[in-house]
């Protein structure tokens, strides 16, 4: 008999249609596949998802507000009994859909915001205008009273933008979500991914924001995958503790095509683990031997990045996404705070750390904040 896995969320790429062009964009949307379910079949996959005990769904796209069912797919997960979230670039809207938003009784809304320098944030998403869209998008959003949040991605041009968003969006009730950028996309210059020290400072900005500001002034998190183990920072991300990637075993995703995989952002092939049209998804997700990565690993299969890491039981090697990117291999995640902070102390690390790291030596709960003066704009770029 097959372990039973509970699967608490499923992110579901809707379609693979969109009218922006991000630079960042993990899966290089654009245009629709060439076959993307249709709503008979959404709703059906609805139907089967509930069997499997899906706690929640996550729609996404692409731009998911291109499609135009995307209120009738939602209802049917909402009567379901199912948690629906929607996640957006915030620039595919009438006036009409906030009220029909609302009916849905969200759990989130999440519009993307890169910075806070409108040219900036156009810049990045490939169209001019976006900024002001998405702002509009968020005001509504607040005019209704829903549940909106906005995820901020991460890389080299707009690190320096997360004190001014900070600044944008503290007290307006907004929850705000910071993850990093992947490289899987085809149009983001593998240049542009934060190194090793950008990627701790992104945790420390978080905790610093935490420590400066009450939740219901600025609800900050890191994405669930951003730093864990750290010796020193509170858990930065979604999760109170991390237990290793949960891709296939809480968690999957369902691309526009059907295809099923643990993460949509492991943009590979080799883990479609089958298609939702072609079989029942709780028939995917209770087959023996699926999700093997996750659901079979063992310290041995760890890269030596994470071998003889005092976490590795529970963190089964990190992200694999973020492994698989850096390293080219499953369980062997170069980014963990755990390890980036060995690499602090031991001196091996730049700066800026290495002007991090006096005040880390002497750090306590009570000056913490004063991290957050790292991201006044003022620091300088590495050359
Ligand atoms: S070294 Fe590897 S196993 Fe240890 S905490 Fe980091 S990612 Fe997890
Ligand atoms: S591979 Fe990384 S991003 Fe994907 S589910 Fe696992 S931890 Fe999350």
């Amino acid at each position: 008999m097959p372990e039973n896995y509970n699967l608490a969320c499923v992110v579901w790429e809707l379609t693979l249609a969109c009218n922006l062009k991000c630079l960042h964009c993990g899966s290089t949307a654009g245009g629709k596949r060439s076959r993307e379910i249709t709503t008979e079949e959404a709703l059906k996959i609805c139907a089967d998802l509930k069997k499997t005990g899906c706690g929640g769904v996550a729609l996404m796209g692409g731009e998911p507000f291109l499609r135009k069912d995307l209120f009738k797919i939602g209802a049917r997960v909402r009567e379901l009994g199912m948690e629906l979230s929607v996640i957006t670039n915030g620039t595919v809207h009438g006036d009409d859909i906030f009220k029909k938003l609302k009916a849905l009784t969200p759990r989130a809304v999440a519009v993307s915001l890169d910075a806070a320098d409108p040219a900036l944030h156009d810049k990045i998403r490939g169209m001019e205008g976006a900024f002001a869209k998405s702002s509009v998008f968020i005001d509504r959003c607040l005019e209704e009273s829903l549940p909106v949040s906005v995820i901020t991605t991460v890389h080299k041009m707009n690190i320096l933008e997360l004190a001014k968003l900070r600044d944008l969006l503290k007290g307006r009730g907004i929850a705000w979500q910071v993850q990093t950028a992947g490289g899987e996309g085809g149009r983001f210059s593998k240049d542009f991914l934060l190194d090793r020290e950008e990627f701790y400072s992104v945790g420390l900005f978080i905790e610093a924001c935490r420590r400066e500001f009450r939740p219901e002034e600025l609800p900050v998190i890191g994405a669930h995958d951003l730093g864990y183990n750290s010796l020193l920072l509170n858990n930065v991300s979604l999760y109170e503790k991390w237990e290793g990637c949960q891709a296939g075993t809480a968690v999957a995703g369902i691309r526009s095509n059907g295809d099923v995989l643990g993460c949509l952002s492991m943009n590979d092939d080799r883990f479609v683990e089958g298609n939702a049209l072609e079989t029942p998804f709780y028939e995917i997700w209770n087959r023996a031997g699926a999700f093997s990565h996750t659901r079979g690993f063992k310290k041995e299969h760890a890269g030596a990045n994470c071998a003889g890491c005092l976490h590795l039981e529970a963190c089964k090697g990190g992200c694999n996404e973020m492994s698989l990117m850096k390293t080219g291999a499953l369980h062997n995640d170069p980014y963990c705070f755990c390890s980036i902070e060995k690499e602090i102390f031991a001196g091996e690390l730049d700066s800026p750390v290495k002007k991090l790291k006096m005040r880390l030596h002497g750090l306590s709960r009570g000056n913490f904040p004063r991290l957050g003066g790292l991201f006044s704009g003022k620091r300088k770029k590495k050359k």
